[in-house]
This record gives structure tokens, C-alpha cells and sequence, in this order.
């Protein structure tokens, strides 16, 4: 078959043969068992399913063994494969699998109970099956030595995957990725690293030359997981070890058993490990690399790894599910110079910052950050206009604003959806948080937009406090740090934590609900 899909990265990854690659819990499952297992699904997706190049097939689970195994078994068979959010109600998922036309699915026991109406075949893992599922052992069936990968013909440029977006401006998008895309996924990184590797004289992903054991910390149905941290694994031949969910603790307690060396996810794994009463119980000296991404990270956050975990070299990637994760990363002395920004574009990424009209601007000037390079998707699935008005000329419009300084570092400003616009005069959410986190009694701040009869929106800020401080204290810090019109006129001071999708993003349409109609 021609090069240049996911079956290569498949078939290079048996040279791997009896390392770890899968760790869950007590179960350790090799880079040799998992080829023969994902190759027998495989086989037996086209001859028991019918499943053909370019089919729907939906996996629907947390962060199980059985995932990864379905994952590259769908891709092995030629056919597209669908994670949905395993956070989705039975209602959003019937949304996934409707609009994929999933010919199959595959679920853990929870994820199947609440897939039960949608008439798909069903293969059901870790649960009992219901009338009409088959479990995915005996779907298995005997899992030989000597199988072999269905045989199909595939291009890099045929569609492998459909992520979903997170849904944190609107209705979840699928995403609708080529072989590719996913190919250069663990390239992007690798560019990445180079120059990480470099600028820290360490590797922020944790490999330290024998052994490579990454905490997974967020979901494989995102893209961080699944590309930045799995086919990441994969490429390099490192052990993977997954968390039923997210869970400090039991991060704290992984890190020491199994080594871990790198621990990848979104700012808030970081921030809630360091934050653990327990942090100083564990044995945490195999890890090296503590890299984040996929949500703003506060500045204080690098500040606090080097503090709090010294000599370990902190990484903040930038990357959207459009991006098949990854696009720009900032790691090393780059990341002690300039904290604030989310580094350089990965060596095969192009950025320009757009005006409305989409004309390029200069240096230092916000506007539209928007991408191109052989890791952006082919386009949204079913959603022919969202593609093209966010897919222009072959650049992706990431709806996110941005400047460049002289030196090419990108800084995030803020979510043009999430901008607070206050009698005309644009108020950048982000910039007002990261001033709030300078505060040391602020733990966790959220600024949105409040609506305002004279100015049209008005400064808010949510706030969750570590250590008592008033409105009046606040005010007068933040004033010394940004302009007037900035500062917040509305607190709101919270004891829970701030809503945040499983991808670490505050959810701000939500809490605007939730603090407006209080
Ligand atoms: P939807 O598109 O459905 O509204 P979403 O944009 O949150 O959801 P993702 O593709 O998971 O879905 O997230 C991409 C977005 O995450 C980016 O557009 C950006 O706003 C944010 N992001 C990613 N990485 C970073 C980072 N390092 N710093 C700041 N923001 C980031
Ligand atoms: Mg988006």
C-alpha cells in the first residue's frame, strides 16, 4: 500500500514488540499485542460488518485500552473513525451518530446504555452487552499471531477521522481529517521539540533517552489526546499510561509507580497536581516534562513549575481540533522569556494575523489569527458553510485573536466570541485574567461581558479566591497593572469551581448565565 497513512505508522510500531505501549491500572498491553488486536478487529469490522473504505465507525468510551485498539483498528480497516465525547448525554450523542452515519459502534458498558436507541450495530467493552450488542471480545474472537491487515487501498489524502470540536462557541463541529493530517500530527510535535529540545536542553514531552512513560491526562476523543499524546506515544515508541478520568490523586500516585517521564494534557492537570495537599508525598524525580495546551494557561503557571518542580521544563502548545492538534508551541528559555505567548509556529505551519476583510497585518497589530500547513483539516463534515466561511483561500480561520511580535512569537488575546466590547473600546477577557492571576489570593478567574444599558457591555470577573481579598483590593491591583476602563465593575467571588469542559475551558456562556441571573 502506498506510504503515508495511518496503516505505516501501524506496521512501524511492531518494532517496537513486547515494550510497554497501553497502561491501565494493573493491565499492560504491548505494542505487539496491541498491532494483533487492533489488526484482528480489523479484519473482522470489514468481513462481519461490512465496513468499507470511507464507513463511519463511532468509538465511544473513556480512556480504555480498548480505545486505542479500536481506534487504529477503524483507520487500519480504511474506514473513518469517529471519537465522540464521552462526557455527551444519550441526546448529544444520538447527535454524533447521526450526523456521522456511523455504521457501527463501539462503547464501553455506560457509553452503550445511553447509545441503546440509536439502531447502530454495537460492540459493547467493560459492560454487560444489551439485546442486540455483541461484547468486543467475542467480536474478537481468536486473536492470531500471524494476522495481517485487511487489505485496502488508501491515499494519504483520503478522510481518517472525524473529531468533534468542543462546542465551546456553539454547537459541536466535526472535523474532518485526511490520513495526512494525522500523519503529520506526531511531525508537528516532533518540529516542535527540535527546537524545545534545544532552547532547554531538555525534552518538555519527558523522553530521557531509555524510557519515554506519558501521563494521559485528558480525553483520547479530543485531539490533544489522541494526536499530541497517543500517535505521539506511538511514533516514538514510548508507553502510554490512561486515567479512567482525570484525577490528581491518582496522577500523584501514577507518576511515582509507573515513572512517568512526561505528563501531557490541558493547564489545568498542571495546576490542579501542584495544587494537591499530597504533591509533596510522591516521588515525582522520573518526571521531566510537564507540557500543556488547549485552553489559556495562566503565566503563573510556568512560574510555578520552575518553582515548585525544578529542572523540569514546561511546555504551552497551541493547537485547535482544525489543527489536528499541535500548530504552535512554546517551551525552554523561549517560555522563561516570554511566558505570555504560545511560542512560534511549528516548522511546516504558516501564520498570519488577518483584518476583517482577511488582509494580512503587520507586526503587533490584533486581529485574526489564521493557519495553513499540511496538519489543517480538509473541512468540516456535513457543515458546508461553516467550512467555507472558516476555511478561506486555504487558510483555517481560527476565530481566535492574535498579534506577533517582532520575533515571530504568537500571543494568544483572546476568543473573538469571548471579547468584551465596553462603549466601543475592546476589552480582552484574557488580558484581564491574566492580571487577575498575578493576585495571590486569586486562584481562578473568568471575565465576561455584562450587559450595559449606556456602554453596551460592562467588565465582569467570576472569581474563586485561595485567601480572602474584597472588590475594592482587586480593583485597586488591577489598576496599577491595566487601564481603567479594563477593570472590572462587577465581582463575583465563588466557593465551587468555575464550570470547565473536559478540554479545561471555562465555559462562559454558562457561568454568564449562571452569575447574570443571580
Ligand atoms: P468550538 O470550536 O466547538 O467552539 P473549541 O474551539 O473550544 O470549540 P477546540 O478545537 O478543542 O474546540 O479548541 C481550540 C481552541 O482552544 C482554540 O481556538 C483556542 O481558542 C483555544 N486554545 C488552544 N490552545 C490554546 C493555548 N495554548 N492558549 C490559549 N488558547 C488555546
Ligand atoms: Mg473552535
Amino acid at each position: 500500500h502506498a506510504p503515508g497513512h495511518f496503516r505505516t505508522m501501524l506496521e512501524n510500531s511492531r518494532w517496537q514488540g513486547e515494550k510497554d505501549f497501553l497502561i491501565y491500572e494493573d493491565e499492560r498491553i504491548s505494542y505487539e499485542q496491541h498491532y494483533r488486536l487492533a489488526a484482528t478487529l480489523a479484519n473482522r469490522l470489514v468481513e462481519e460488518y461490512g465496513v468499507v473504505k470511507g464507513d463511519r465507525v463511532a468509538i465511544a468510551m473513556r480512556n480504555y485500552p480498548e480505545w486505542v485498539v479500536s481506534f487504529s483498528a477503524v483507520l487500519a480497516a480504511g474506514a473513518i473513525a469517529v471519537p465522540l465525547n464521552a462526557w455527551w448525554t444519550a441526546q448529544e450523542l444520538a447527535y454524533g451518530v447521526s450526523d456521522s452515519g456511523a455504521k457501527v459502534l463501539i462503547a464501553d458498558g455506560e457509553r452503550a446504555e445511553r447509545l441503546a436507541g440509536t439502531g447502530v450495530p454495537l460492540i459493547v467493552t467493560r459492560g454487560t452487552p444489551q439485546e442486540g450488542t455483541r461484547a468486543f471480545d467475542e467480536v474478537l474472537g481468536e486473536v492470531r499471531a500471524d494476522v495481517t491487515l485487511p487489505s485496502v487501498e488508501l491515499s494519504p489524502e483520503d478522510p481518517a477521522t472525524i473529531f468533534y470540536t468542543s462546542g465551546t462557541t456553539g454547537l459541536p463541529k466535526g472535523a474532518l481529517g485526511s490520513h495526512r493530517n494525522l500523519g503529520q500530527a506526531p511531525m508537528t510535535v516532533a518540529y516542535s521539540l527540535i527546537r524545545a529540545v534545544v532552547m532547554a536542553g531538555k525534552d518538555p514531552s519527558g523522553t530521557t533517552g531509555e524510557r519515554r512513560v506519558t501521563l494521559l491526562t485528558v480525553p483520547l476523543f479530543h485531539v490533544t489526546g489522541c494526536f499530541a499524546v497517543m500517535t505521539g506515544t506511538m511514533f516514538t515508541g514510548g508507553a502510554l499510561a490512561l486515567m479512567y478520568k482525570w484525577d490528581p490523586l491518582l496522577a500523584l500516585q501514577l507518576i511515582e509507580r509507573e515513572k512517568i517521564t512526561g505528563m501531557t494534557g490541558v493547564p489545568t492537570n498542571a495546576w490542579q497536581l501542584l495544587s494537591h495537599p499530597d504533591v509533596d508525598k510522591y516521588d515525582l524525580s522520573s518526571l521531566t516534562g510537564i507540557s500543556y495546551g488547549g485552553a489559556p494557561a495562566p503565566p503563573k503557571l510556568m512560574e510555578r513549575i520552575t518553582n515548585e518542580l525544578p529542572g523540569r521544563a514546561p511546555s504551552n502548545g497551541y493547537g485547535m481540533t482544525e489543527t489536528t492538534a499541535l500548530a504552535i508551541n512554546n517551551s525552554g528559555a523561549d517560555y522563561a522569556r516570554k511566558p505570555d505567548s504560545i511560542g512560534l509556529p511549528s516548522a511546516v505551519v504558516d501564520v498570519r494575523i488577518s483584518d476583517p476583510s482577511g488582509a494580512p497585518l503587520p507586526v503587533g497589530e490584533v486581529g485574526e489569527l489564521c493557519l495553513r500547513g499540511p496538519n489543517v483539516i480538509m473541512g468540516y463534515w456535513n457543515k458546508p458553510s461553516a467550512t467555507a466561511e472558516t476555511f478561506v483561500d486555504g487558510w483555517l480561520h481560527t476565530g481566535d485573536l492574535a498579534r506577533v511580535d517582532e520575533e515571530g512569537f504568537v500571543y494568544i488575546v483572546d476568543r473573538a466570541k469571548d471579547m468584551v466590547i465596553r462603549g466601543g473600546e475592546n476589552v480582552y477577557c484574557a488580558e484581564v485574567e491574566a492580571a487577575l492571576f498575578e493576585h495571590p489570593s486569586v486562584d481562578d478567574a473568568a471575565v465576561i461581558g455584562v450587559p450595559h444599558d449606556e456602554l453596551g457591555e460592562e467588565v465582569g470577573a467570576v472569581i474563586r479566591l485561595s485567601a480572602p481579598a474584597t472588590p475594592e483590593e482587586l480593583t485597586a491591583f488591577l489598576k496599577e497593572r491595566i487601564a481603567g476602563f479594563k477593570v472590572p465593575a462587577h465581582f463575583w467571588f465563588r466557593d465551587a469551581e468555575l464550570p470547565r469542559n473536559p478540554g479545561g475551558k471555562i465555559l462562559k456562556t454558562r457561568l454568564r448565565q449562571e452569575v447574570l441571573a443571580l
